[in-house]
């Protein structure tokens, strides 16, 4: 199974073919190829949400701006530096700083921020995932001493992306923030949501490519999980077989990206991150958010792990 070659119709057509039930060989083939670059070792990122307010308006998101009903939250800086004391006391090496696109946070205070985990935690990486911005300012999270910036690009389909998100967003924009965030150094993550309303087998191939293309260190693929006060409130949600199909086809593609086994995959199946890891996945990443915040980052219904 050659997929790196493959055109987007011969994607089309194995993701076709292994959505509802990806065959032993295609799974099998991706756990190779996992552990021929990277063994049996699973990295762990610890995942601080700071904060629920958005300006955006994405239509699967639950901390979506029209949302009247989600109960908003912001992380004080100390209580950001608690999370990331746990974080440290528990041996992680890696912070991953997420967030709705919140003003609040404005350039200034996000690097001080940065600084100061880098000064308390020198060995540690400093990861942001904080929406779409300027040049300038990724500039000015790189120089304050950030190393890496996860941005899924949602859908590599221009169409399709504009079915999932408001008119004053562009696929483009999102596109052009990757390639800014790594001409500037960073190492970045792309992905997309599994089974979002209006995907199709050709979105998800075009998905493949784009990923060919920009070859990120990493890729977060997760199901899309209906919220309930969004506009996507009765669609269907993503499954387990598809995510673990575009898993192993990204394991495939591109063999040595870092493939989280995410919190959205372990909320539809109770093994789900496990069966993660038997399709090529080899992150995971904590919770590390105060617990009495956790229910309030509510980008999708029933997520796990608010508790413990
Ligand atoms: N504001 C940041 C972080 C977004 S939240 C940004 O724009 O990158 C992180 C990811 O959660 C999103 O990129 C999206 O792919 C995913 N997500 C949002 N709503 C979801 C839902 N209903 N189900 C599953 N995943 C969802």
């Amino acid at each position: 199974m050659d997929i790196k070659s493959m055109t987007k119709n011969e994607l089309a057509e194995i993701i076709a073919q292994n959505r509802d039930n990806p065959s032993g060989e295609l799974l099998g083939a991706a756990r190779a190829e996992r552990d021929k670059n990277y063994g049996k070792k699973i990295f762990v990122r610890g995942l601080i949400e700071f904060t629920n307010y958005c300006k955006n308006d994405c239509y699967y998101c639950g901390i979506r701006r029209g949302n009247k009903n989600a109960h908003r939250y912001r992380l004080t800086r100390e209580q950001i530096s608690d999370c990331c004391a746990e974080g440290h006391r528990l041996g992680f090496n890696t912070y991953v700083l997420q967030g709705g696109e919140d003003g609040c946070f404005t350039d200034k205070i996000m690097c001080d921020i940065i600084y100061d985990i880098k000064e308390k935690y020198p060995e540690c990486a400093v990861t942001l995932s904080i929406g779409e911005k300027s040049r300038e300012s990724y500039k000015a999270y790189k120089d304050a001493g950030a190393d890496r910036y996860l941005l899924r690009h949602e859908t590599a389909d221009n169409n399709h992306y504009g079915r999932l998100h408001p008119p004053c967003m562009s696929l483009e924009n999102r596109k052009n923030c990757l390639y800014t965030l790594r001409e500037l150094g960073y190492q970045v993550g792309a992905g997309f949501m599994t089974g979002s309303p209006y995907q199709t087998n050709e979105t998800l191939a075009e998905d493949l490519l784009f990923l060919k293309e920009l070859e990120p260190h990493m890729v977060g693929i997760g199901p899309f999980i209906p919220q309930h006060d969004t506009p996507f409130a009765d669609e269907r949600g993503g499954t387990l077989n598809l995510t673990l199909t575009m898993l192993a086809l990204v394991r495939l593609m591109l063999p040595k990206t870092l493939l989280p086994s995410t919190t959205a995959l372990g909320t539809i199946d109770p093994n789900g991150r496990e069966k993660g890891f038997d399709a090529g996945a080899n992150v995971v990443m904590p919770n590390l958010s105060p617990v009495g915040v956790r229910k309030d980052y509510a980008l999708y219904d029933n997520k796990i792990c608010t508790g413990d």
